[in-house]
C-alpha cells in the first residue's frame, strides 16, 4: 500500500525527502506519473505538492530575473504577462504542451523532473539560459539547465531535493522567437522533435545574441551553436536560413523509437528551423512596412 500526503510547505516537503528520500515520490500534477507508474512502483509514500504555496509563483526576483515557481501549470506560465512580456519562448513552448487539459495540470517542475528528452519547455529553457533551483533540508543550490539532465528519465537532483522552480535571466532589447514541433498530429501529443530560438532584433533587420536548441532528438537537450553562428549579426536571408537549417540537421543525435525514425527526425529539424525563421522574415517585412508608411505620412 502507498501512502498519500498532500503537503502545503516546501519545509514540510523538504523535511519529509530528507526523513524518506528514495522511498518518496512527488507529485505535482500527475500527467506523467499516472500515466506512467511502472518505474515507481517500489516508492512508498506518495507527496502531492501541488498546493505548496511557494512552488505555485511567477516573479520578477531582481529587475532581470524571472523566478517560475515549480508547481506552475503550462498554462499558467503561457497566459502569464510576465512570461508573455519578458520570456516569450517559454509561454510559446508552455502552450504547444499536449491539450488545454493536460495543460492546466501539468507542471514546469514535472517537466524537467520526468527528463524526458521530448519535454518541450526544455529547448525554451535552454535558449533562454535558465537554472533549476533544487532545495533540500539545509541547502540550496542552482544548476544550469544543460547541466540538470543526465540522461533519459536521469537528473542530478538528490533524493531529498525538490526542484523549486527555475529562474530566467530576461533578455535585453527586442527579441523574436520561436517554438515548433514535429508530432503525430496537431494537438495532445509528445514531440517527435522540436526546435526553440531566440534572438535579439535590431532595427536594421540583423539578428544577435542568438540561440537555438532542439528536443526529442537526443538523450537530452541538444543546444546548436553552430546554427546560432550561421544567424548571429545577420539580416535573414536564403544563405543563412539554409546553413543554419543544416546545421541543426547535422546536430541530430537520435535514434529509432516508438515515436519516431532518426532520418525523419535529422530532416524535419531542418524543416521546423526554417518556418520558424520565414516566420520571423514576414514578421520583420510587415514592420519594416509599417515604419515606412508612418515615415511617409509625418513628411
Ligand atoms: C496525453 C498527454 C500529452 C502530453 N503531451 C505533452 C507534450 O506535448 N509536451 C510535453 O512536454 N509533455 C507532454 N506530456 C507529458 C506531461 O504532461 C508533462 O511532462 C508535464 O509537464 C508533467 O508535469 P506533471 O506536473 O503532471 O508531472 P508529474 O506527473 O506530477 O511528475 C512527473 C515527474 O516529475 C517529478 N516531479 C514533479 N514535480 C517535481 C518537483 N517539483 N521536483 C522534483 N521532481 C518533481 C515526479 O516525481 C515525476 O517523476 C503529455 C502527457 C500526456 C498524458
Amino acid at each position: 500500500m502507498i501512502n498519500f500526503l498532500k503537503l502545503s510547505s516546501l519545509e514540510d516537503v523538504t523535511e519529509m525527502l530528507w526523513a524518506d528520500g528514495p522511498a518518496a515520490l512527488l507529485i505535482a500534477g500527475g500527467t506523467d506519473i499516472l500515466v506512467h507508474p511502472e518505474p515507481f512502483a517500489e516508492k512508498q509514500i506518495l507527496i502531492d505538492i501541488s498546493q505548496v504555496e511557494e512552488l505555485r509563483k511567477i516573479e520578477l526576483e531582481q529587475p532581470g530575473l524571472i523566478k517560475i515557481g515549480a508547481a506552475v501549470t503550462h498554462q499558467e506560465i503561457a497566459d502569464h504577462p510576465l512570461i508573455r512580456r519578458r520570456a516569450r519562448l517559454l509561454g510559446l513552448a508552455c502552450a504547444a504542451v499536449g491539450s488545454i487539459q493536460i495543460r492546466n495540470l501539468g507542471t514546469i517542475g514535472g517537466n524537467l523532473g520526468n527528463a524526458s528528452p521530448a519535454g518541450d519547455s526544455i529547448p525554451a529553457l535552454a535558449c533562454l539560459k535558465a537554472e533549476v533551483v533544487l532545495t533540500g533540508r539545509d541547502r540550496q543550490r542552482l544548476v544550469p539547465i544543460m547541466e540538470f539532465f543526465k540522461g533519459p528519465g536521469e537528473t542530478v537532483a538528490g533524493f531529498d531535493e525538490i526542484i523549486e522552480a527555475v529562474k530566467i535571466p530576461v533578455r535585453q532589447g527586442r527579441t523574436v522567437a520561436f517554438f515548433k514541433k514535429a508530432g503525430q498530429r496537431k494537438g495532445m501529443c509528445c514531440s517527435k522533435a522540436s526546435v526553440a530560438l531566440v534572438a535579439r532584433r535590431h532595427s536594421d533587420e540583423r539578428l544577435s545574441n542568438v540561440c537555438v536548441a532542439m528536443g526529442a532528438v537526443g538523450p537530452k537537450v541538444i543546444d546548436v551553436p553552430e546554427a546560432a553562428r550561421a544567424l548571429e549579426g545577420q539580416v535573414l536571408g536564403a544563405q543563412a536560413i539554409l546553413q543554419a537549417s543544416d546545421c541543426c540537421c547535422r546536430a541530430v543525435r537520435a535514434i529509432d523509437d516508438i515515436r519516431s525514425t532518426a532520418k525523419y527526425r535529422r530532416h524535419i529539424v531542418g524543416a521546423l528551423l526554417t518556418e520558424g525563421l520565414l516566420e520571423i522574415y514576414d514578421h520583420m517585412r510587415k514592420l519594416k512596412k509599417r515604419r515606412k508608411r508612418r515615415q511617409g505620412r509625418r513628411r
